[in-house]
């Protein structure tokens, strides 16, 4: 069935009583050629890196199936998460022939990750591939990061391939010292290496958004490439380092570390190699891994 068919997409939507809700950030997609580059990109990086291994991807907010469907003929196993429960009949009508496919009619942000590849996927090497809901693009993104490493210290998954807003994109792909640089931007370059795709104009969507996406794909490392004393500190450092972006560095982090004494924090800063007017976009990961070490040891 070509679910990006304009006619089709609203026929079945008519069909079970449907609609697209903004709420959701739903823009379906209306060019196949859109879901079936996605996923290639998705795919062969996955099967550069694993090979013949068994495959297995997460999509999150799979709509009415466009993109599912093509990932659906290039991995193994396919998970699904869809928020809309008005969806899910939708999806099992769109989706009845692909018989490696699950549909979970959940929250993504509330799921338990880790759960969920337990229980679904254990020996398969998974990626993640979407088309994201772009109300919470950060939001999930930072989740998948969060929870990207087993106890181990080996990543979950190869990689993240995900269609977000064009402006999203510069700020993921950003480098230190670029105004798009970012919290985001630092914990994607701690996990792995984040690589602009394609670019996606309105008219491809239904409802056409009023912005341009892109395609980026994070590819993670398989083990950790910098050792922090604690990631959970790490990750503090670096969301207090943008909380307000404006400020010093050393404003920020004393707002975000009103505990430690503002000269401490100044010293941490200098004995790093900067100056204490310095602004977060300056630090690189290593930068931000090695302030973090210091902030930990002066709280342990
Ligand atoms: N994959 C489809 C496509 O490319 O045509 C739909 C993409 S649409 C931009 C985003 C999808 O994410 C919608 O189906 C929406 O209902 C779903 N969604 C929104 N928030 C979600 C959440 N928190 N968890 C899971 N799915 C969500």
């Amino acid at each position: 069935m070509n679910l990006c068919d304009e006619r089709n997409v609203k026929r079945i939507m008519s069909m079970f009583s449907t609609g697209t809700k903004k709420s959701f950030g739903q823009n379906f997609l209306i060019n196949p050629d859109v879901p079936y580059n996605i996923a290639k990109e998705s795919y062969e990086y996955h099967r550069a890196r694993n090979g013949a291994k068994k495959s297995a991807v997460i999509e999150i907010g799979p709509g009415i199936g466009s993109l599912t469907q093509e990932l659906c003929e290039e991995y193994d196993k396919v998970i699904a998460v869809e928020i809309d429960k008005t969806l899910i009949p939708v999806l099992e009508y769109t989706l009845a022939e692909h018989k490696n496919v699950t549909v979970i009619n959940d929250d993504f942000l509330k799921l338990d990750l880790e759960k969920l590849i337990n229980e679904e996927l254990d020996g398969y090497e998974i990626s993640v591939c979407a088309n994201l809901p772009y109300y919470i693009t950060t939001p999930i993104i930072m989740a998948l990061l969060e929870n990207a490493r087993r106890e181990n210290g080996t990543s979950y998954f190869t990689s993240i391939t995900v269609m977000v807003q064009k402006e999203v994109a510069l700020r993921l792909c950003a480098t230190p010292k670029q105004s798009d640089y970012g919290a985001i931007t630092a914990s994607i370059n701690y996990y792995g290496n984040i690589e602009k795709l394609f670019d996606v104009t309105p008219d491809n969507f239904l409802p056409a958004p009023k912005v341009t996406s892109s395609v980026v794909r994070i590819e993670l490392y398989d083990t950790k490439k910098y050792e922090v004393k604690s990631e959970k500190m790490l990750h503090r450092v670096i969301s207090g380092a943008f909380m307000q972006r404006r400020k010093t560095l050393l404003n920020s982090l004393s707002s975000a570390f009103s505990e430690i004494p503002k000269d401490t924090l100044g010293d941490i800063i200098e004995r790093c190699g900067f100056e204490p007017t310095v602004r977060g976009e300056r630090l690189s990961v290593e930068d931000f891994c090695r302030l973090s070490d210091e902030i930990f040891i002066l709280k342990n």
